[in-house]
């Protein structure tokens, strides 16, 4: 998923959350939307593995490539069991608000993201090498080149590298639907979350939403 719609997705979750979560003032509920906006999309989000910063801190290879690590369910899991445990209501919300944010990027990287055409590696050349004698090395490279060609024209050339879905091991066993992304599914799907969200997150966070949920329920 692109980042408007991580973005719309998150605010839409946050709503979300403030409807069926304990009741919350202004602020605070403020505060998990502001949290779960700013932690749904961008430098703070799972997607700060793209970042040049933490390729240069992590080598961005292996756990720490993109859409491993980083898109981990265990990383809002566990900011929703810290929100329950801290005692001030403030650092609560922005706990809870980041694990929807977070959790909310992850949902939406596992519905877009279509799986790649793999790029190759530095292993598969020297196995066909191995294979084919002679002339088969040149044979290989081209394929290979044709391979990466056709997989940019279909897929869009920063996609080759990414697994579709999210790992459900740190850095394996990617699941999801893998849908395409930027298509126009995902823009009207953007579309329809921002919609909601301009109502939705005023009603949630003056409590009228939460009011309303709590109501229907009993
Ligand atoms: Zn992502």
């Amino acid at each position: 998923m692109m980042g408007p719609g991580h973005r719309a997705l998150g605010t839409a979750s946050a709503a979300g959350a403030l409807a069926v979560a304990e009741p919350r003032g202004v602020v605070t509920s403020a505060l998990v939307v502001l949290a779960a906006v700013v932690t749904s999309g961008g430098t703070l989000s799972p997607d700060v593995d793209q970042t040049r910063a933490w390729r240069r801190i992590t080598g961005g290879s292996g756990a720490c490539a993109h859409r491993n690590v980083t898109h981990w369910w265990a990383w809002p899991v566990g900011l929703l069991v810290l929100s329950g445990r801290l005692d001030d209501v403030h650092l609560s919300a922005l706990a809870l608000g980041a694990s929807v944010g977070w959790g909310s990027h992850l949902l939406g990287d596992a519905l877009f993201g279509r799986r790649a055409v793999r790029a190759p590696r530095a292993g598969d050349s020297a196995r066909s090498d191995a294979r084919r004698a002679g002339g088969g090395r040149r044979r290989a490279r081209s394929a290979s080149r044709a391979h990466l060609r056709i997989g940019g024209a279909l897929f869009g050339r920063g996609l080759l590298w990414r697994p579709a879905g999210v790992p459900l091991l740190p850095s394996r066993g990617h699941v999801g639907l893998g849908l395409p992304v930027g298509g126009r599914l995902e823009h009207w799907t953007t579309r329809a979350l921002v919609a909601a969200s301009w109502v939705l997150v005023p009603l949630a966070v003056s409590g009228l939403l939460p009011a309303v949920v709590e109501r229907t329920w009993r």
